[in-house]
């Protein structure tokens, strides 16, 4: 599977732990993300990521039209509601993308650790 990775500012520890925890899980897909979260998980966990730009300079954009293309299975978006995000635009047109197109999309950490449960059961 193809998968994208983006967390915002304040849930990035959090991806970095869950990608660590499921490294042996991703290993074994093609990885994709938004620049920083992208750099700091491969420095983590050594996990091969193709980095697209930073989330606020177009990286959003980026995986949704990855999305639009088909170029993408599913996305971990871990999402900070809390804070205000400068390119919240992007990162609603991303969440509209994958419903177009039937894209699993988690915006947490617990559906993403479901998602990755339900996958495993089926290899
Ligand atoms: P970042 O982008 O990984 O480059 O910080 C994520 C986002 O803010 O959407």
């Amino acid at each position: 599977m193809r998968i994208a990775l983006i967390a915002h500012d304040k849930k990035k520890p959090e991806m970095i732990d869950f990608a660590y925890e499921n490294r042996h899980f991703l290993q074994k897909h093609q990885l994709f993300a938004t620049g920083t979260t992208g750099k700091m998980v491969m420095e983590k966990t050594g996990l091969p990521i193709h980095c697209f730009k930073s989330g606020p300079l177009g990286g959003d954009q980026e995986i949704g039209a990855q999305v639009a293309k088909g170029e993408i299975d599913l996305v971990f978006f871990f999402r900070d509601p809390l804070t205000a995000q400068p390119h919240e635009p992007d990162i609603s047109a991303l969440l509209r993308l994958c419903d177009v197109y039937e894209i699993p999309l988690a915006t947490n950490r617990n559906t993403a650790k479901m998602m990755i449960k339900s996958e495993v059961k089926k290899c």
